[in-house]
């Protein structure tokens, strides 16, 4: 590549995002988790123009890492890579030339759309676009189409250089993480609360995760897993990470010996959520999300997301709450949870219970079951004994908490 053309990464947000007054907040956050998701690699200026934002690359063979990196980015529409050339026909078509060659024979047809902000540029933008578009069809032989073009070039005409770039790839969209505030997400080791986090965090909340284990009752595997989901999700929300491991097997064989076996699951639940709201207030959290979906499992009547949800006063957020669990299952597989998810483990919520919980449960028969023990002190005991884990998720250790459950 001729030494006077810079690559770039040029990404784009979608406008719909930026309504109003929280434009230059969104912009920061924006700026702020681009800085970040691309913090090792040899980037040499980020720049924020017009809903741009101009990533120059010292180097072009990081192009690939930086493209996977972007669709780590909530906030990206989408984005392209592209060139920054000296201000003549000859450098624009060398920047097309790079393009091309970069990114594989063109597919289908294509346009060039000129946006020229330097009026003193000898060729208007339809002649420029009519240039260039000759060379391009006559290097690819791909037809040019005006209305519908699979692919569409776009030069931007500066005052002192131009910028060319190539097809567009989609971004994660989403809102910039940390523009909504936090939350607290309840992680189990199966298919639906890493998605529904996820679902969280494409909305700009930063997410604390919170696991529930029975260790010693059970194996350790769903603490791995929890750690190991953490880790993953985590390349969304850097680099405020946290997650809190909560061990409740005690606390579940108090309560399997003072109420009736078919409410135990509701009782466990309630447990959980009570724990949750306390560990909301420390984080700051506005809210608590589950990967509930109505309908699928036992506990998920509406009845018994009543008698659950009755113990805290913090918005309970069910971003899964109308989806199907191959809907689910879909979505895990695309934001790369799946395979952690498939692992088998122990369920924690399965520990003293019977194979047909009630389904069933009012708030009156909850309240009353917990009146043979005491809720306040359970739920003291298990806080006590909860292992916090943040800063860089891989140095995460799992044998911390199961240290912890058994202390
Ligand atoms: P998942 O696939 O997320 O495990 P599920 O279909 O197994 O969900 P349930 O077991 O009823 O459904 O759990 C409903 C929700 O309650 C979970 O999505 C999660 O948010 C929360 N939850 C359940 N068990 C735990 C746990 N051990 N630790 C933390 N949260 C949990
Ligand atoms: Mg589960």
């Amino acid at each position: 590549m001729s030494r006077q053309m810079t690559s770039l990464v040029i990404a784009r947000v979608h406008e719909l995002a930026l309504k109003g007054q929280n434009r230059p907040f969104f912009k920061r956050a924006l700026y702020e988790n681009l800085r970040y998701a691309l913090r090792d690699l040899p980037v040499s200026r980020l720049q924020e123009r017009a809903l741009r934002y101009i990533i120059r690359l010292e180097d072009s063979s990081v192009w690939p890492e930086v493209a996977e990196r972007l669709r780590w980015v909530f906030g990206v529409a989408n984005f392209s890579l592209g060139l920054e050339t000296a201000l003549t026909v000859e450098a624009m078509q060398q920047g097309l030339a790079e393009l091309l060659e970069r990114q594989g024979p063109l597919q289908g047809s294509f346009r060039i759309r000129v946006k020229r902000t330097n009026k003193a540029f000898p060729l208007t933008s339809p002649e420029l676009e009519r240039e260039l578009g000759r060379f391009v069809q006559k290097r690819t032989g791909a037809p040019v189409d005006l209305s519908h073009p699979d692919v569409t070039y776009q030069v931007e005409v500066l005052y002192d250089r131009a910028l060319v770039s190539g097809e567009s790839l989609p971004g994660p969209g989403g809102l910039p993480v940390g523009v909504s505030g936090r939350v607290v997400a309840l992680l189990s080791g199966g298919y639906d609360s890493p998605v529904a986090a996820y679902r969280l965090m494409k909305r700009g909340c930063f997410v604390t995760f919170v696991h529930f284990h029975a260790y010693p009752y059970v194996r350790p595997i769903s603490i791995e897993k929890a750690v190991e989901l953490a880790r993953h999700l985590s390349r969304y929300q850097p680099p405020h990470n946290r997650l809190v491991i909560v061990p409740i097997g005690d606390a579940q064989r108090e309560i399997a010996l003072a109420a009736e076996a078919p409410l135990r699951v509701v009782l466990y639940r309630r447990l959980m959520l009570r724990i949750a709201t306390e560990i909301a207030r420390e984080e700051g959290a506005g809210a608590i999300v589950t990967g509930e979906s109505l309908g699928q499992v036992a506990s998920q009547t509406l009845e018994n997301m009543r008698a659950i949800g009755a113990v805290t006063d913090l918005p309970l957020l069910r971003p899964l709450v109308g989806n199907n669990k191959d809907e689910i299952i879909a979505e895990a597989v695309r934001i790369g949870t799946e395979p952690i998810s498939r692992i088998p483990d122990d369920d924690c919520c399965t520990v003293f219970v019977p194979l047909h919980p009630a389904t069933r449960v009012t708030v009156e028969q909850a309240e009353a079951a917990e009146r043979a023990y005491d809720v306040a002190a359970l739920v003291e005991q298990c806080l006590a004994r909860r292992t916090v884990y943040e800063g860089d998720p891989f140095r995460w250790d799992p044998l911390a908490a199961l240290a912890a459950a058994t202390a």
